[in-house]
């Protein structure tokens, strides 16, 4: 089994009240009892309304926490409801899921995408990337191309590719139970990665798979080397099937 780092994030989407650090605090266990951390990162991005309790809660030098969107507008503005990157990284967030398919459909387009993830990086925040097609466009064979403007069309090679992680999510996997073909995934992956070498004058960036992440499916992922870990959402929920999810992927 391999030795390389790999990322196992949770994304608790709108999940969550303060009782829920018991979920954490398990998890956290899990990593203090586990020998072999030393290739793992953990982390967990949780609502907003959380992140302040639990990062003044959590004493953990194995897991981080991280927030899933945040506006475009650095610092304060006149933005009802909204929070910026740097409010977010005054409360703990070291992590920032951006780009994400369910915020994507309530309207976050290209153009937005790219100024949250220039606020994010002004905050030294590291950002989990979110790209994939739904299901219409794998089925017109638009994959690569949706995939090719997602990144060309967010991201610059201006940006500090060092923080930037890619979440490759297909919409149609997220929340359904289906996962891609292994063969398929690896060829996404290994095209994920050389547009980002396109970008970032090739520099090699991490790419994650999300979407039905679950205890019994993860093995089948295992045999894909080029994947660097699992965005994970319903399953992270839960500390059982987050932490069966690590296990199992290195049995
Ligand atoms: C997600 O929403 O990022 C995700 C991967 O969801 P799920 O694991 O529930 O499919």
């Amino acid at each position: 089994m391999t030795n390389k780092l790999k990322y196992f994030i949770g994304n608790w989407k709108m999940f969550g009240v303060f009782n829920s650090f018991k979920i954490i605090n398990k998890i956290n266990k899990y990593c203090y009892n586990s020998r072999n951390l030393h290739n793992k990162k953990i982390v967990l991005c949780v609502p907003n309304t959380l992140l302040d309790f639990f990062s003044k809660k959590l004493k953990s030098k194995y897991i981080s926490l991280g927030s899933q969107s945040c506006h475009y507008h650095e610092g304060y503005g006149p933005f009802t409801g909204s929070v910026s990157a740097f409010m977010l990284k005054k409360i703990g967030s070291e992590y920032i899921i951006l780009g994400h398919s369910e915020n994507r459909r309530e309207g976050d387009t290209y153009d937005l995408l790219r100024k949250k993830v220039i606020s994010a990086l002004n905050q030294k925040l590291n950002i989990i990337f979110c790209i994939g097609e739904t299901l219409s466009e794998k089925n017109k064979k638009k994959t690569h191309n949706i995939l090719r403007k997602q990144i060309k069309d967010s991201l610059s090679k201006k940006f500090n590719y060092k923080k930037i992680i890619f979440a490759y999510e297909p919409v149609w996997s997220i929340g359904t139970n289906k996962i891609p073909k292994i063969n398929e995934l690896r060829e996404t992956i290994k095209f994920i990665k050389k547009e980002s070498k396109k970008i970032f004058k090739n520099k090699n960036l991490k790419v994650l798979y999300g979407g039905s992440v679950n205890p019994k499916n993860i093995r089948s992922f295992s045999s894909v080397a080029e994947i660097d870990g699992f965005l994970i959402g319903g399953a992270s929920q839960s500390s059982k099937k987050f932490i069966d999810i690590i296990k199992n992927y290195y049995k």
